[in-house]
């Protein structure tokens, strides 16, 4: 199956608008980083609490007490690297971009920059860059990697190589690549898991030589 009939299958089954939650590109940015590891349920309890006790803004993370902040990202798993590493971003936004997360992004190297920061790697960097600034970026998340694979689009595991070619594929409309990520995780939580259930899936018949050589 090429990548053009993989998106319009998934089109047809999936409405992913306001698939992502939060549009706030800060809210976007804490949520990419909790999100590591974790499921959407966490995430989004985290940021209510941490919206809660007034430490979601830029400048009130940069300030607020580390061991508070581990508590209330607890829900998401590894809470001391994530609450450490969301407090390191938030610093640096508040001193390098005057606490406004909008002038980091609109930078041309917003994605390396990003990459600069502990704990950011090309999927969140990716996922900010996205879903935060409308940047036209695809997520080539592991979900992505095993969707396209196991239907024959790429067979790579190697995060840029599936990232260049759905750009190449698919061009850079943010739009397309941010539809055809969230389509694929919907897709990988309801069919393609770790055990796939082909059976039910409604690619099974684009798919099935593939499905049957595993
Ligand atoms: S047929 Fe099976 S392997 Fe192919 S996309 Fe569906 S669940 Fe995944």
């Amino acid at each position: 199956m090429n990548l053009q009939r993989l998106y319009e299958e998934l089109e047809k089954h999936y409405d992913v608008k306001g698939w992502w939650p939060y549009s706030d590109p800060w809210e976007v940015m804490v949520g990419s980083v909790l999100t590591q590891q974790t499921n959407w349920n966490n995430v989004m309890t985290s940021i209510e609490a941490l919206r809660k006790e007034g430490l979601l803004p830029v400048k009130a993370m940069a300030a607020a007490d580390r061991e508070k902040l581990e508590k209330l990202v607890r829900p998401c798993g590894f809470y001391r690297q994530k609450a450490q590493r969301l407090q390191d971003l938030a610093i640096y936004i508040r001193d390098d971009f005057g606490a406004d997360p909008v002038s980091l992004l609109r930078r041309d190297d917003a994605r390396e920059l990003l990459l600069s920061r502990p704990g950011i790697g090309p999927e969140t960097a990716d996922s900010i860059m996205v879903f935060a600034a409308g940047r036209p970026y695809f997520v080539a998340a592991a979900y992505c990697r095993r969707v396209l694979s196991r239907t024959g689009v790429i067979n790579s595991d190697d995060y840029g190589e599936v990232q260049e070619f759905v750009h190449q594929q698919l061009g850079r409309d943010s739009v397309r690549l941010s539809s055809l990520y969230a389509m694929i995780v919907e897709h990988a939580k309801r069919y393609c898991l770790a055990r796939p259930n082909c059976r039910d899936c409604f690619l099974a018949e684009p798919c099935s030589l593939i499905a049957r050589e595993r």
